[in-house]
Parts: structure tokens; sequence; C-alpha cells
């Protein structure tokens, strides 16, 4: 690739105005190398900032974790708390869990401010309201930014901030399901929960958090019948415990460990030391988030796949927690009838007149059919970027210009999140953050990591213009 002499004005292109797309444009924003930079955010929604979690307008979605983790700025870590005080939902005291419709206002009015202010300097930021079409590569090296709404945006650097991609089909190999009336392959579509009857019958496929919110929104709205939940392990996510106090890091313990048992043995001999003390499993698990991303890049790839094969699912409902008042409404749901969960794997979905039949194959059994009039998929995102048919992803893919990871995880990038082209060379153009970089660090979801990864990126496209300023 052309190395890129950046002009007086260097062009950042964003695609994506969700969290991570916003956490980077606050933080481009802040770096004095990039006062005469032009920033464009490219956002289709209506609002910019709450992207696909907390656009939603249902207040029964709350938030998965406590007020103090949320902050967009990871050197002001109160700042989110500090602006919720101040919102009517804190009348009563500061919610523990709030919904997630607040966290998206929050994300809106910061990035708003941000628009809206007067520019400190000679550099600007701009919303587009559309999609980012295509990027190819011009011939002094920069890149073409083609909007859906005819606009170019001839670019020094492009980062991909573009979240996650709907599920990939739950059930194969006759798709014609996915275009039945009862199918619902996106839970979080506006309205799209609010076709289903107080009486339909329902089956959710996945236990995860999505699953939860979408008992919560049938309930809300209204619906009375028993849901069926068919779910590979069967388990609920894990509740968030009381807030406690932190307990201490051990990360130096594992730092030379590269296989799962011995990262396993050590965490279970912490697990054991807490529970003498009186500690809950939760800030033990809790106390290795910061490193869990070095201690995922240190594993060797058969070890990151064991991991995969054997520990992710436990992982996903003891990391990701849901909000003590969730598990209990679907623990009185459950103990009423209300919900049925079901140990299994969807095989089949065919279509039957207005309803759709679900083969569920328990372990080792030929497995049985279920009949709905309404099935939703909760199943967790598309990360294999050799499928995504994003008209973007699969421009750049064909270009050679992104190239999926061998677990099929996300995008492979270099430490800053620059991508990694077919031929394994990395683009001086092309940068990523968000849950596309889960390759180099697994946990690329939440707030925390996110916020970081926008943080270190800023400082790092400043410190590129920097230097090719001055060169
Ligand atoms: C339902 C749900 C609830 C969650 N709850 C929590 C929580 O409580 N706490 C927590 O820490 N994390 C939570 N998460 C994790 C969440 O993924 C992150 O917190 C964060 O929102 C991800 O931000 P993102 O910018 O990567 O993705 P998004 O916020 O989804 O933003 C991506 C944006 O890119 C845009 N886009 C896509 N393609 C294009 C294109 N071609 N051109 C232009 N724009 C494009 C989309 O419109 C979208 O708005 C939740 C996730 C989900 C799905």
């Amino acid at each position: 690739m052309l190395a890129v002499n950046h002009s007086a004005h260097p062009v950042i292109t964003v695609v994506g105005g969700g969290f991570a797309g916003t956490a980077l444009v606050l933080q481009l924003r802040q770096q004095p190398a990039l006062a005469h930079a032009k920033i464009h955010l490219i956002e289709p929604r209506e609002v910019p900032g709450p992207g696909l979690a907390y656009t939603v307008r249902r207040p029964e979605y709350l938030l998965n974790v406590r007020p103090g983790a949320l902050s967009l700025y990871p050197d002001v870590p109160n700042h989110f708390t500090e602006w919720l005080r101040g919102q009517p939902e804190s009348a009563a005291g500061v919610p523990e869990f709030a919904p997630r419709t607040t966290y998206g206002r929050y994300l809106n009015e910061e990035l708003t401010a941000e628009l809206t202010a007067p520019a400190p300097g000679p550099g600007s930021l701009c919303w587009h309201q559309t999609t980012a079409v295509v990027a190819p590569i011009r011939p002094d090296g920069r890149r073409a930014v083609l909007l859906a709404n005819g606009t170019t945006l001839v670019s020094d650097f492009v980062v991909l901030a573009m979240g996650n991609f709907p599920p990939p089909p739950p059930a194969g190999p006759d798709h014609r399901y996915l275009h039945h009336d009862a199918y619902h392959t996106d839970p979080w579509g506006p309205g799209n929960l609010r076709r289903i009857g107080p009486d339909d019958n329902v089956l959710l496929i996945g236990s995860g958090l999505t699953a939860m919110d979408v008992l919560l929104a049938l309930r809300q709205d209204g619906h009375r019948a028993p849901v069926t939940v068919v779910a590979r392990h069967g388990r609920w996510p894990a509740t968030h415990g009381p807030a406690t106090p932190t307990y201490p890091n051990f990360y130096p313990e594992l730092a030379g460990e590269t296989t799962v048992t011995g990262v396993l043995a050590v965490f279970k001999r912490h697990l054991r030391a807490a529970a003498a003390q009186g500690i809950d499993w939760r800030p033990v698990l809790d106390s290795l988030r910061p490193d869990l991303g070095r201690m995922w890049a240190t594993w060797p790839l058969q070890e990151q796949r064991r991991f995969l094969r054997h520990l992710a699912g436990l992982w996903a409902v003891t990391r990701h927690r849901s909000p003590p008042q969730n598990a209990a409404t679907i623990a009185a749901l459950t103990a009423a009838g209300l919900v049925r969960l079901h140990v299994g794997t969807v095989k089949e979905i065919l279509p039957d007149g207005n309803v759709l039949r679900v083969r569920v194959r328990p372990h080792d059994t030929p497995g049985c059919w279920h009949v709905a009039q309404h099935v939703v998929c909760c199943t967790g995102p598309l990360l294999d970027y050799g499928r995504i048919a994003d008209p973007l992803v699969m421009s750049l893919r064909d270009a050679g210009h992104l190239s999926a990871d061998s677990l099929r995880l996300g995008l492979l990038t270099d430490t800053h999140g620059a991508l990694r082209g077919a031929d394994g060379v990395v683009s001086t153009t092309l940068f990523t953050l968000g849950p596309s970089r889960r390759p180099a660090y697994f946990e690329s979801t939440a707030v925390p990591e996110l916020r970081r990864q926008a943080a270190e990126l800023a400082v790092e496209l400043a410190k590129r213009v920097e230097q090719t300023s001055v060169s």
C-alpha cells in the first residue's frame, strides 16, 4: 500500500455512529495534533450515538452493568454517573441498572454537544445521515469513501465502527423460513415484537440477555401465553451480585500461562481463596477483566479454539450478567409455567401455512417438532467477516483489503486496529474498533473495552498525522 503524506487538513471518516464511533469522534476532537482535521461521522440512524444497543425506546430494557462502568471517557470514570444524577430517572436516587434508552440519550447528548460546538480551530466535525457503501483506494494512497447519498469523502483514514451484524440463520439448509412472517430475525427492529398477539404461541432460540429482553418486552406488551425457549446449554445469564469491593488482580500469576487448563487451575485456586474469605466468584472474575485481552493474545491458536469449544458458553453466561430484577422476573415466569426452557439445538425450521414448525434435537435424540406462530432469533451476532453481507464489508473483502481471522471471530488487525489485507499487509488507511476486534482481545464488546480502544486509536491517528506533518 502507498504511504500517505497527510494534507494540512487530514480527513478522517468514521463509519458507524454507535457507541464506538461516538467515543472515537469525541477522542479525536481532543487531540491537539488533529485541530486541523476534518472528521466525518457516517451513521444512518435518525439519532446518532445510541447505535443498535441503546436506540430502543422500551424502558424495560435495562443496562446490564451499573452506571460506574459506563462513562464514555476512560479517564473520567464517573462521567455517566454524574450525568445520570441530573436526569429525571434519578428523582428517587440514581438507578442501579438504568434503562438503555437513557444511556442512548447520554451518548447522543455528548455527541450533539460536539457536533454543534463552535469550532475551536480550523478543523470540523460533520455527521452524514446515510451509509458508506464502498471505500476504494485512490492512486494517491487515500481512500474514496462513497456514501449512499452520492457524496464522496476523500479520506486519509477510514475507521470501521460498524458494530454487530444480524445473526446467521439458526437452522438450514432450507432457508424459506427467513422470509416467513412468523420468523423474527431482528428482535430490536422497531415494532417487530408488537406484531405478536397476547395469546400467540412463541418460541425463542437462545437463552442469553437478548432472550431475557424479549421475554420482558412480551410481558410488558400483555403477552400471556407460555413461551418456549430453546437453548443449547439451557443456562440463563448469571445475575449481578450486590456491589462489592474489588478482588485483588492476580494477572501476574497468569501472565506465563499459555494453556486454558493452566489458567483454569490458577483461577479455581483464587475462587477457593475468595470463598474462604466469604467473597463471591464475581469479583474474582471481574478482577481479570482489564487483562483478558492480554491473556487471550498469548494463547496459541489451538488453546483459543479449545476455549471456544469448551468454555465460551459458560464464559458468556458468567461474564455477561443480568440485572437482578430481570432475573427475578424470568424466575417468576418460569415458576408460573409461562417460560419453558428446553435444552437442545434447533435443526430445522419449516413454514407450514401461517406457522413455523421447528425441529429441536436434544443431545443424542432424533428430536421433536414444536409449532410456533412466532419464532424469535435470540442467538448472537454473525461475527464471520467472510460471510457478512454489508456492501462496504463485501467490497473491501472482494478487494482483499480486509480478512476474517481463522476462528471467525472478527477482523485481522495489528495492535492499533489497522486492518490486515488478504496478503497479510497492514493497512495505513483502514482501521477498526468495536466487536470486529474480537480476534485480538476476545472480549471486545462492552463499554470499558471499547472506550479504551477509542482513546488509544485517537492518540495513534494523531501521532501519525503529527509524524507526516514534520517529515
Ligand atoms: C441489545 C444490546 C444490549 C447491550 N447492552 C450493553 C450494556 O448494557 N452494557 C455494555 O457495556 N454493553 C452492552 N452491549 C454491547 C454493545 O455492543 C456495546 O456497548 C456498544 O454499543 C457497541 O458499539 P458499536 O459502536 O460497536 O456498535 P453499534 O452501537 O451497534 O454501532 C454501529 C453503528 O454502525 C452503523 N453502521 C453499520 N454499517 C454502516 C455503514 N455501512 N455505514 C454507516 N453506518 C453503519 C449502524 O447503524 C450502527 O448504529 C449491548 C449490545 C446489544 C446488542
